[in-house]
C-alpha cells in the first residue's frame, strides 16, 4: 500500500511538472494588439541617469523590467544619424546616414506603418520637431536624403498614416517649388488643424487627423511648448483606438538630440523630463489596457554626455574632482557610438531583453504582433 501511494504521488508530480512545462512553452510569445514606440532622439544612458538625479518626482523609466541594449551603427558609418537610425526601426534594415525609408542602394523599402496599415491597423506619429524631420519622416516617407524636405512633405498626405501631430507647417504651404499640399490632404480624407490640439470629441468623427502646430519645429519645452508631447500622444492613442483592430504609434521627444548638439545641459534635462512624463502617461494607458506593448528607445546618443564629478581648482592651480557633486559635461557636439538602452513593457516585452542590432526593434515588433504575416 505504501509503495502504491508513493508511486501514485510520484506520477502525479511528474504529470504536474509536465503540464507546467507544456503551458509555459505555449505562452512563450505574447501577442500585443497595439504597439507604442517612444523614441527620445539622441538619448544615451547618462541622459536617462540625469532624470534620476534632476527630476523632482518619480522617474517613469524605473517602471520597466524588461531592458535591452542596441547597437546603432549604420550601413556605412560607425556612428549613425537620425535618418539611418529611424529607418532601422521603421524598415528593419541598415542604411546610410541621411537616408529616409530607403535601403543602402537607395531603393524604397516598405515600412512598419505600411505593413501594419495593410492589416487594417491604425497608425500615427507625433514629434516635437517638424513632422518632416528625419525620425518621423522615416515612418511615412522614402527619400535618398533627409534634406529633401519638400519631397518628404509631399508623401505625408498620400501615406497610410491616420494621425499625426508636430511642427513643419512651412513645408506644406510655402515650399520652394510653390506646391501646395492642402488639396492632397483633403483628397486623402485628412482634417488638418494648425491652431492647437483639440479634444477627442472634436475629431472622433474624422477619418484621418493631422496637427501642424508650428512653422518649423515645435518650441522648446522651456519656451512654451507645454505638455504638447504627452497630450498629443494621449490624443493619438484615443483617436487610433477607436477602431478595434489595433494601432501602431511612434512618438518622439525630438529635441533631446538638439540639446546634446548644443551641449546645453539645462535644455537637455527639461526635454528629457518632458519625455519621461510622456512615458508615464503611456504606461498608465498600457497598464489599464493590458494589450499594448510599449517600447522606449533612442536612435543614438548625442553629445558624449556624462555625469562627471564637479571640477575644482586647488590653490596651486591643479584640478581635482569633487565627488560630492555632479557636473554635466559633453565630449562632442555630434553623435556617439555608445550602445543605447531599450525599455519594454506589456505583452511581447520579454523579446526586447538582450543585446542586439537596432534593426531588431522592427523585426521583434513584427514577430510579436504578426502584422507582417501575409
Ligand atoms: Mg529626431
Ligand atoms: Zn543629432
Amino acid at each position: 500500500m505504501k509503495i502504491t501511494t508513493s508511486l501514485f504521488l510520484g506520477c502525479t508530480l511528474l504529470t504536474l511538472l509536465n503540464c507546467k512545462g507544456i503551458s509555459n512553452e505555449k505562452n512563450e510569445i505574447e501577442h500585443p494588439k497595439n504597439v507604442i514606440l517612444l523614441i527620445s532622439d539622441g538619448t544615451g544612458l547618462s541622459h536617462i541617469s540625469a532624470a534620476f538625479y534632476f527630476k523632482d518626482s518619480a522617474v517613469n523609466y524605473a517602471r520597466f523590467q524588461n531592458i535591452g541594449l542596441i547597437k546603432t551603427a549604420s550601413s556605412r558609418q560607425a556612428i549613425t544619424d537620425s535618418g539611418a537610425g529611424a529607418t532601422a526601426f521603421s524598415c528593419g534594415l541598415k542604411t546610410f546616414n541621411g537616408a529616409i525609408g530607403v535601403a543602402d542602394d537607395a531603393t524604397p523599402v516598405e515600412n512598419i506603418v505600411e505593413i501594419a496599415s495593410s492589416k487594417n491597423i491604425q497608425t500615427g506619429i507625433v514629434a516635437t520637431s517638424s513632422i518632416t524631420h528625419a525620425t518621423p519622416a522615416s515612418f511615412y516617407a522614402h527619400s535618398k536624403s533627409r534634406e529633401n524636405t519638400e519631397e518628404i512633405a509631399s508623401q505625408l498626405p498620400h501615406s497610410t498614416i491616420d494621425f499625426f501631430a508636430g511642427g513643419g507647417l512651412q513645408f506644406f504651404n510655402q515650399n520652394k517649388g510653390n506646391r501646395n499640399f492642402w488639396s492632397a490632404f483633403t483628397k486623402n480624407q485628412f482634417e488638418i488643424d494648425t491652431i492647437a490640439l483639440t479634444d477627442f470629441e472634436h475629431i472622433k468623427a474624422h477619418k484621418k487627423q493631422g496637427y501642424l502646430l508650428a512653422k518649423d519645429a515645435m518650441p522648446k519645452f522651456s519656451e512654451g511648448r507645454g505638455n504638447f508631447l504627452s497630450k498629443a500622444t494621449a490624443l493619438a492613442i484615443q483617436f487610433l483606438s477607436k477602431e478595434a483592430s489595433g494601432f501602431f504609434l511612434m512618438s518622439e521627444g525630438s529635441q533631446i538630440d538638439w540639446a546634446g548638439h548644443e551641449n546645453n545641459a539645462e535644455y537637455l534635462v527639461s526635454e528629457l523630463i518632458d519625455f519621461d512624463q510622456t512615458i508615464g502617461k503611456v504606461l498608465d494607458y498600457a497598464e489599464k489596457d493590458g494589450e499594448t506593448l510599449v517600447i522606449v528607445t533612442s536612435d543614438h546618443e548625442t553629445g558624449g554626455f556624462a555625469l562627471a564629478a564637479e571640477k575644482h581648482l586647488r590653490k596651486d592651480g591643479t584640478e581635482y574632482s569633487d565627488y560630492r557633486d555632479i557636473e554635466m559635461v559633453f565630449s562632442t557636439k555630434g553623435h556617439s557610438a555608445t550602445l543605447i538602452p531599450v525599455f519594454a513593457y506589456g505583452p511581447g516585452s520579454k523579446e526586447f531583453i538582450g543585446i542586439y542590432e537596432n534593426t531588431e526593434i522592427f523585426h521583434k515588433i513584427l514577430k510579436v504582433t504578426q502584422w507582417g504575416n501575409r
